[in-house]
């Protein structure tokens, strides 16, 4: 789950990092009496959307006078802001942020990650910070100062000194960077999140260290123990398609194709976007319905699959272990009556009770096309796909 700037900026400042002062804004109004409540010369006036990169889009403007704050709220408040992280239809802008601005010395780069090879958070910074990591890594690879965290003892001050004195800061300044570094690693764990990235960290004029931006992701499987994690959710942000899924519990990632999909356990979810993939067609969706799923849980799946305008045909991949086929069989005739479904849909049953499953597929009255194994369900879906196309087209 991901969280605004401004969220991940007052949980920051929990762990002990400075971050600039500012206020949230609703419209051009409210922006104006925050910088007026800032004081200062200044100010910045930033979209809040999930997404990086706003600047180059005009979502972070620096202001010298009431009115540009108001032309700046004016011009982001209600648009769709697209930046090369949003994809091309954009995130909408329905909170600003307004902040006193920073004068700025130097640009720092700073990430914590997991990386899944090593098992490990790993610390990423680069003294030419401002640019996009991808951009570091292309213009300035040997700036990238890589750090493995020993779970075992977790982030220990000596290291974030070493990363400090890596980035050549002025001496001076090394206590604050560690204090900075350390607020960022707490926050991971202690959140649990597995992204924390602050990008700028700046020097500023007056030798401060400031986290000017800063974007944190959560562990989704982790926010049932961090309830006042989980109220900082805006689903206005997310993906309609996985909001709906998700809140019916279950586990749906989008994608761009026209097969939706119904499978039980991720693997077997993967290896049929691949078999799907193999036989010409685009998989719309990855769904996991898990174990022991009821002929409910399958309609609530086709509800999931089907809130995909872009879906013209649904594969249905069930190996039964836990699961039952006779529940599956009867939740997908559930599915095709009560939604009406007139697109193709392929069911391949096997595993537990999968005569009783094929009885109550062949003895219904819709039209579904049954399959014993993955690599015809593909071809007969894929099929079945253009033969609807095809005959849509004509
Ligand atoms: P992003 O584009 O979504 O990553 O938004 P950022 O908050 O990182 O802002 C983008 C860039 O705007 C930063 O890298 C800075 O160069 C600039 N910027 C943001 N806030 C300030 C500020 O207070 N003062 C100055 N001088 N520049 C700022
Ligand atoms: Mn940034």
């Amino acid at each position: 789950m991901d969280i605004h700037e401004y969220q991940a900026k007052d949980l920051l400042t929990r762990f002990g990092v400075q971050v600039p002062r500012g206020g949230i804004a609703y419209s051009p109004e409210q922006a104006v009496y925050r910088a007026s409540e800032l004081s200062g010369e200044r100010w910045v006036v930033k979209a809040q959307i999930h997404s990086g990169a706003r600047g180059k889009a005009g979502g972070v403007r620096i202001c010298s006078n009431e009115q540009e704050v108001a032309d700046a709220a004016q011009w982001m408040l209600g648009r769709k802001l697209v930046t090369h992280q949003t994809g091309p239809q954009g995130k909408l802008v329905s909170r600003l942020y307004v902040e006193e601005a920073t004068n700025i010395a130097q640009e720092i780069y700073l990430g914590f990650v997991m990386d899944r090879k090593l098992e490990r958070v790993v610390v990423v910074a680069s003294a030419q910070g401002g640019m996009e990591i991808e951009e570091i890594s292309e213009q300035e690879p040997e700036s990238i100062i890589r750090s493995v965290v020993d779970p075992a003892v977790g982030m220990q001050a000596f290291q974030a000194r070493e990363i400090a004195f890596s980035l050549d800061l002025d001496p001076a300044l090394i206590p604050q960077a560690v204090k900075t570094i350390m607020g960022c690693y707490r926050l991971m764990r202690d959140m649990d999140a597995n992204m924390v990235e602050v990008n700028p960290m700046v020097v500023t004029k007056a030798g401060e260290i400031v986290a000017l931006d800063a974007k944190v992701s959560f562990d989704d499987n982790a926010l049932f123990r961090r309830p006042e994690i989980s109220e900082l959710r805006d689903k206005s942000q997310e993906d309609t398609r996985e909001t709906f899924a998700s809140d019916n519990g279950l586990n749906y990632i989008g994608l761009d194709g026209q097969i939706g999909c119904i499978v039980n356990g991720a693997g077997l979810a993967m290896a049929t976007l691949d078999m799907i993939k193999m036989a010409g067609g685009e998989p719309a969706n990855f769904l996991d319905v898990g174990g022991g799923a009821s002929p409910d849980r399958v309609l609530m799946s086709f509800k999931a699959v089907l809130n995909d305008p872009k879906v013209e045909a649904i594969l249905v991949n069930i190996f039964a272990g836990i699961n039952r086929c006779d529940w599956v069989a009867e939740g997908v005739i559930r599915a095709m009556e009560e939604l009406n479904l007139q697109i193709p849909v392929v069911v391949r049953l096997s595993g537990t009770n999968v005569e009783e499953g094929q009885k109550i597929l062949a003895e219904s009255s819709v039209n579904v096309i049954a399959t014993d194994t993955l690599a015809e369900a593909a071809d007969k879906v894929v099929g079945a796909w253009k033969d609807a196309s095809l005959k849509e087209a004509s």
